[in-house]
């Protein structure tokens, strides 16, 4: 008996230890997995043909993208081995990975460099080893597909067009050359300028047609398609509407944004603030209509045997598969925002010195293959900057939306030098003019109780303050010394601005909107600077949304939709546009395609 009570004793003493270690063990990769920060890390390796460097980005505690930098490896077997390897690390979160058969001396060096990488992020490399070794993807079994339509791109163009043409009674095919649909569309804001909705109407804000026409044209110096745009207004309501009632995309019942050069709040907003709300109800939607999304598989070339476009050349795993298309396709491949090279080809302005906003996956790919087939594009040197991104991984800042409802921007010398509530390029073009190409956002809580900024994107806030890009302090005082401004100069502006506020006139810059005061603490202020965000030339389109050759004709069995288009924003995109875009005319493409 005695026996057993001491061996019960020893059990749970032994159990109580394990415990103990455990928790111990929790709290430690607790503490550890704190430390990662999002970022870009480059690792390096020893490849088979020498040394080996990749770019790894961390966000939120995930591999969202590797690109390589330097690689001396056999092309086609070494970079194939990599882009597959690239695809398992990015879709499973996870460096365990198999070696590409054939390859494996270039895969080892590939999961050393990007290991190193991972490991300069502080994270423990352990956070990014699935237990299990994933297996790389075989490919498609077969190297030829047939389908009705076929849609390049898996951003919201790309799959509103793919729902809309499987809604039509088609069969779908979407490719999408990352490993996961969304494209610029799931990291944007999600916001959708909707003239005559029901937010509106709630809120007696009087809206028309007619006035997003004007905004829109006026917005892009007047060089944009009339008939484009007047086509984009009279779909915004429809577009919406199904998006609610058909996708089932939630929006925001009360909310609405103003973005700069609109005059009136126009704009609604999905729930959780980003466009990944629309995407993920379009795919969700699409699988449903029997929409066969391939991912990792890129379109390299539309096919013309003579005047029709049948069908699309991509890789997938490194070998080649065709998509014929009976009815035709869709290029909705988005923008080429963070394709350098493209960008300085069509307008020098914009060379590295500018970070981006957009996604890898925006190439470009979907222009350079519609022109080879003859298409004409339009407006290609029109390239937006986002104002107010992160001065130092380029991405869009959503905490600073506190611009829209009123925060400040300033230099470094306190003052301030622009319309806040201007235009994108107006600001960015401003604020690359001061020194150092970067400004400051101030507010204090009367906008934070209107935007909610530093609330919603609660994540990114906290990012920001630790990256000591923002701090929050309970004197305009505090802030000016957060970042060596001279208080003094800085206290005047903020004073300055709230008489401003108070007369609803702004001598100095005019500021047209958002007149809100900074009097009440805590307060805050961001760091920040443009970024390249939104290629407004592409793809000449008709309202029908058929590409346009050279010679003005359309080009039978091809259309296209969203960022890979041109002539629809001119010069300068409005704030809500890009989403009212993408949705209207993937739409209209994915209706058109299914009637040839
Ligand atoms: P839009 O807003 O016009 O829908 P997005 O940037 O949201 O544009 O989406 C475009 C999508 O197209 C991205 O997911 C991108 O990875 C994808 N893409 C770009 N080039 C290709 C290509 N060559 N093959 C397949 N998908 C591509």
């Amino acid at each position: 008996m005695m026996k057993k009570i001491l061996q019960r004793i020893i059990l749970g003493m032994v159990l109580l230890l394990g415990f103990v270690a455990l928790a111990n063990l929790n709290t430690q990769s607790v503490q550890a997995s704190n430390k990662v920060k999002d970022g870009t890390y480059v690792g390096t390796s020893k490849g088979e043909g020498g040394t080996l460097k990749v770019a790894v980005t961390i966000k939120d505690k995930k591999i969202t993208d590797i690109k390589t930098v330097e690689s001396h490896e056999t092309k086609g077997l070494g970079s194939e081995a990599s882009e597959q390897l690239r695809a398992a690390i990015v879709a499973h979160n996870s460096v365990n990975v198999d070696a590409v058969s054939g390859a494996s001396k270039s895969s080892e060096g590939y999961l050393d460099a990007v290991k190193s990488a991972v490991k300069k992020s502080g994270a423990p490399l352990s956070m990014f080893m699935s237990k299990k070794k994933i297996a790389l993807s075989k490919g498609l079994k077969k190297s030829h597909y047939t389908y009705d339509v076929v849609v390049i791109g898996g951003g919201g163009a790309g799959l509103s067009a793919a729902v809309t043409a499987a809604e039509n009674g088609a069969k779908v095919a979407v490719l999408e050359k990352q490993p996961n649909v969304g494209g610029n569309t799931a990291v944007s804001g999600g916001e959708f300028n909707v003239p005559g909705s029901d937010i509106q109407k709630r809120k007696g804000i009087k809206d028309s047609k007619a006035k997003f026409v004007s905004d829109t044209l006026k917005g892009g110096d007047n060089i944009a398609d009339p008939a484009l745009v007047n086509t984009l207004a009279d779909n915004a309501l429809g577009a919406y509407k199904w998006l609610k009632s058909d996708v089932g995309v939630r929006f925001h019942k009360n909310e609405l944004l103003q973005f700069g050069g609109v005059s009136v709040p126009r704009a609604v907003v999905p729930v959780g603030g980003t466009g990944n709300e629309i995407v993920q109800k379009l795919l969700t939607k699409a699988k449903k209509l029997g929409v066969k999304v391939y991912t990792s598989t890129k379109a390299t070339a539309l096919i013309k045997p003579a005047d029709r476009i049948t069908g699309v050349t991509a890789t997938n795993t490194g070998k080649t598969v065709t998509f014929d298309a009976k009815k035709g396709v869709v290029d909705a491949a988005g923008g080429f925002a963070a394709n350098v090279a493209m960008r300085v080809q069509y307008n020098p302005k914009y060379d590295a010195t500018y970070k981006t906003t957009a996604v890898a996956g925006s190439q470009g790919d979907g222009i350079v293959m519609a022109q080879k087939v003859g298409a004409q594009l339009v407006d290609m040197k029109q390239i937006q900057t986002y104002p107010t991104s992160n001065p130092e991984t380029g991405i869009i800042s959503y905490v600073a939306d506190s611009r829209f409802s009123g925060a400040i921007l300033v230099n470094q010398a306190g003052k301030r030098f622009v319309n806040e509530s201007g235009r994108r390029d107006d600001i960015s073009n401003a604020i690359m003019a001061q020194p150092g190409h970067y400004a400051y956002l101030v507010w204090g809580q009367e906008v934070e109780k209107l935007g909610k900024t530093t609330k919603t994107y609660k994540k990114e806030f906290k990012t920001l303050k630790s990256d000591k890009l923002l701090y929050e302090k309970k004197s305009i005082k505090g802030l000016a010394k957060s970042f060596d401004i001279d208080s003094k100069t800085l206290v005047d502006t903020v004073d300055t601005f709230n008489g401003y506020v108070k007369a609803k006139k702004d001598p100095d810059f005019a500021k047209s909107a958002a007149f809100t005061p900074i009097k009440k603490g805590k307060f805050y202020i961001e760091k920040v600077a443009p970024s390249t965000h939104h290629t407004m030339g592409g793809i000449k389109i008709n309202t029908s949304a058929q590409a346009i050759n050279t010679n003005g004709q359309i080009i039978p069995g091809l259309y296209a939709a969203g960022e890979v288009t041109g002539g629809i924003h001119g010069t300068n995109r409005l704030g809500g546009n890009a989403i009212c875009d993408i949705i209207v005319y993937g739409r209209i493409a994915g209706k058109n395609v299914t009637k040839d």
